[in-house]
């Protein structure tokens, strides 16, 4: 049991790894049943391994999918160390009609006129609530109504226009950016041009093209927000110190222009494709010995089911003649763990994706992973 725990020093502390050993053995021994031949301490600490995985402490990833905001790592990578349906069983819809409202979709799937919102207007109409189709694009035969329009009618009737914007793209132009607004983000509406058409709510989250913390963000009217903000649900969903610290820290980075450098999402999104094969380059001689690889154009994507996975230009590393699913795995369960892709039989590592202050540590974990076969 201390050999097990010991071979995997350092991955939880000491007490927790020898717990954990013990539920490896005793697991082990009971599948053998009496006599059965005992299992090897490498089999033993693979099985150590993945239960740390499942119910370990956290650990530190480097992500080298190409997908910078990934669902599966909490998006927005943190900064300092180290009607729509979104993904998982969310819908608007369903959570809407759960909070004893009446829904009324407005239009066809495809086209939405003016006179589609009028006739749905009632006496007891709450508010006009537009959602942004963050995963998803409608072409061919379509029609819409502009948010501004939308937002005249609904003040007609007396009532807010409510915008779910859902990646929280706080303007447009990305004034933050020297080059502005990158290709990738066309079609991705800012929060700041929505409230200045006329909606009188945007909702947007904090993790994901804002790139801060988990946090769902309601801007907009003074009077509506302090309507929300009394009322006895919001309790339920306040929002504590530490995310409150994490997003004014991303916010301010905003306003002093430093999101570029300052906030990990931007940075990486924005490394110019040259640096990227530069470092691309540097890894492939790291592992030359060890390996056969080449350096070759890739696209990542923002992802987290914003701006519909418009591609962003990548550059991979694709490792070949090695048993693909293997690395992969060995890669997984190292420390940092290190995510990839597999493509046509190769093991595919994204440069966009990896921030520049991992590159040594994915070199070695590269290296030890490539070593052991
Ligand atoms: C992502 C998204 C949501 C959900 O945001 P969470 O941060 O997961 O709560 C809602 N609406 C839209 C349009 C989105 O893109």
């Amino acid at each position: 049991m201390d050999a097990l725990a010991r071979s995997v020093e350092g991955l939880a502390p000491t007490d927790v790894l020898q717990e954990a050993a013990r539920h490896v053995i005793a697991e082990a021994r009971a599948v053998l049943g009496p006599g059965g031949a005992p299992p090897s301490l490498d089999s033993l600490r693979a099985a150590l391994v993945d239960d740390l995985m499942a119910h370990g402490p956290l650990r530190e990833v480097v992500n080298a999918t190409g997908v910078l905001l990934h669902t599966n790592l909490g998006r927005a990578p943190v900064a300092g160390t180290g009607l729509a349906e979104i993904g998982g069983s969310f819908r608007i819809p369903e959570v809407i009609v759960q909070g004893g409202a009446v829904l009324r979709e407005v239009g066809a799937t495809n086209c939405l006129h003016p006179r589609d919102l009028e006739d749905v207007m009632r006496a007891d109409t709450g508010l006009v609530l537009e959602v942004h189709p963050s995963n998803y694009r409608l072409v061919g035969f379509t029609a819409t109504v502009p948010t501004g329009e939308r937002a005249d009618i609904a003040h007609r009737h007396g009532v807010p226009l409510v915008v779910d914007a859902g990646a929280g793209l706080l303007d447009e132009r990305c004034p933050w950016l020297a080059g502005g607004r990158p290709a990738w983000l066309t079609g991705e509406p800012g929060v700041r041009q929505l409230l200045g058409a006329g909606a009188d709510i945007v909702a947007f989250s904090g993790d994901k093209l804002l790139g801060g913390p988990q946090a769902g963000v309601l801007v907009g009217s003074n009077a509506l927000i302090d309507r929300i903000r009394g009322h006895p649900l919001a309790r339920a969903v306040r929002f504590d110190k530490v995310r409150a610290a994490h997003l004014e820290a991303t916010l301010l980075a905003y306003h002093e222009g430093t999101v570029a450098s300052d906030i990990p999402f931007w940075n990486l999104a924005t490394t110019p494709v040259d640096e990227l094969e530069r470092r691309a380059e540097q890894l492939r001689t790291a592992i030359a010995e060890l390996a056969t690889a080449d350096v070759r154009p890739a696209v990542a994507a923002a992802s987290a089911g914003c701006c519909a996975e418009e591609p962003i230009p990548d550059i991979a590393v694709a490792i070949h003649g090695l048993d693909a699913e293997a690395v992969a795995k060995r890669l997984r369960r190292g420390d940092p763990a290190v995510l990839v892709t597999i493509h046509d039989g190769a093991v595919r590592l994204s440069m966009r994706s990896v921030r520049s202050a991992d590159d040594a540590r994915l070199a070695a974990a590269l290296r030890s992973a490539l070593g052991c076969r």
